[in-house]
């Protein structure tokens, strides 16, 4: 595993699931967390508990200058941003295209998609400074599956993996480190709208076969260090039992 120390890790989505996991996992391998999320009370709550080695900035990812004033707060506090994990998203609206909310189904666009470019918008110019740093994009199996009653999530993870190639295109050969992470099924609060909706077969699916939110959290540190740099430019899945292997969880 990359040594971490004294990092400091910017999480996007991080008031639960994946991304509370993974400020656990990257404070407990050395680094700083900067948190964001729009739920104040939760990520203060998990700052506290995490101690000085955690910041908590509210920020709703859709609107650029609070992610970019995010990022300053971070900079600020310990020095530099040397990751960036665009992991905040949302699954609404589960509803086939002629039923779905035009509102809701932009909402998902601007955090799932967009919500992506703003992090990597203000992260660049600070990385580029420092001379390098690593963007990771939490995506999804379902950036290229058609998925019934998913079409704005499929469509705007489809989307930031597209950019998270660009963002290689772009800047892998001025040290910015660009790379997604498909993490498979996962128990978190994602999951149980899902199973709510009753809608496509993932919601069928029983919750035991969901992984811990702590597999991708572990995952993305793993993705930090060189071991991870053949897929630069793409995905790496957390259901490749090789990708498993190498990050040390599950069977
Ligand atoms: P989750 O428990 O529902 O957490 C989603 C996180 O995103 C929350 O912290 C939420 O915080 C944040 N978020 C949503 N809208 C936001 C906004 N506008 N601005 C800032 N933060 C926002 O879901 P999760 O399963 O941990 O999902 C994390 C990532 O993993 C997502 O990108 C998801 O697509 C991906 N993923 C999940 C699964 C799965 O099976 N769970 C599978 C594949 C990919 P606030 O509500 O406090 O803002």
């Amino acid at each position: 595993m990359p040594d971490m120390t004294a990092k400091t890790v910017v999480i996007t989505g991080a008031s639960r699931g994946i991304g509370a996991a993974a400020a656990r996992v990257f404070v407990g391998a050395g680094a700083n967390v900067v948190l964001l999320a729009r739920d104040r009370d939760a990520i203060a709550e998990l700052a506290g508990e995490i101690g000085p080695r955690a910041l908590a900035v509210p920020c709703d990812v859709t609107r650029y200058w609070e992610v970019e004033a995010a990022l300053g707060a971070g900079v600020a506090a310990f020095g530099g941003i040397d990751v960036l994990i665009s992991n905040a998203g949302v699954i609404d609206p589960i509803a086939d295209v002629d039923a779905a909310d035009p509102e809701v189904w932009g909402q998902a666009i601007d955090i799932n998609l967009k919500g992506v470019f703003h992090g990597a918008h203000a992260a660049l110019p600070l990385m580029l400074q420092q001379g390098g740093g690593t963007l990771i994009t939490v995506s999804s199996g379902a950036a290229v599956n058609p998925i019934e009653g998913w079409s704005a999530y499929c469509a705007s993870k489809a989307g930031a993996k597209m950019f998270t190639a660009c963002l290689h295109t772009e800047y892998g050969a001025r040290g910015i480190r660009a790379l997604g992470l498909s993490p498979g099924t996962v128990a978190t609060d994602m999951q149980r709208e899902i199973k709510k909706s009753g809608v496509n077969a993932i919601s069928q699916l029983d919750w035991s076969v969901h992984i811990p939110p702590e597999w991708p959290a572990q995952a993305l540190i793993w993705m930090c260090g060189a071991a991870a740099d053949p897929w630069l430019g793409n995905d790496i899945s957390l259901r490749d039992p090789e990708i498993r292997k190498a990050v040390g969880v599950g069977p």
